[in-house]
């Protein structure tokens, strides 16, 4: 979406659509639901995933959930904060919220089963910026050495920009990983 090509995911949970991340062109998004919104999921704050979603929140009336350290420098406001650990229960569907800092203070990853929607967290071939205001090298590589401890022969990671990357093949090819972890 938009000039960014920022990813929107939208999960069909059994008993509503999960959005995740709203950066641009709202009616995009809302054209792909299936069922009432559940919730709207927000990994960074950064204005290239959260550029439309005071329409998105408007059309749907679904709560927002997002870290609080990016909330407050974006300037959302009425939130559910996410925590370090927390299971949410949504739609039907279990995902655990794990804080991976770095690319932002507020940056978060989703797990759902094995798969993870990690935001700019990891990118194809690649990591998020942490060159930025906010960034710091040393904190995303320990949050992607956290979310690496997850990874098996199954994960896919949906990630902010460019195609959904199978976890294995971004461990042989991708050289800004850590080593050293599986
Ligand atoms: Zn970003
Ligand atoms: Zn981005």
């Amino acid at each position: 979406m938009g000039g960014f090509e920022v990813n929107s995911y939208i999960v069909h949970a059994s008993e509503g659509d999960l959005i995740v991340d709203a950066g641009a062109e709202p009616q995009k998004i809302l054209s792909r639901l299936k069922k009432p919104v559940t919730a709207i999921l927000i990994t960074h704050g950064h204005s290239d995933h959260v550029g439309a979603l005071e329409e998105v929140r408007r059309e749907t009336r679904a709560p927002v959930y997002m870290h609080h350290e990016d909330a407050q420098g974006v300037g959302v406001i009425g939130y559910e904060s996410l925590e370090d650990g927390r299971e949410l229960d949504l739609g039907g569907e279990t995902i655990t919220v794990l804080h991976t800092p770095g690319h932002s203070p507020g940056s978060v990853t989703f797990v759902m089963g094995s798969d993870q929607i990690v935001g700019d967290l990891v990118l194809p071939g690649s990591v998020g910026r942490t060159d930025i205001s906010g960034g710091s090298w040393e904190q995303i590589e320990a949050s992607i050495r956290k979310v690496m401890q997850l990874w098996n022969g199954y994960t896919q990671l949906y990630t902010g920009h460019g195609p959904v990357l199978h976890a294995m093949e971004e461990l042989e090819t991708n050289p800004y990983l850590p080593l050293g972890v599986l």
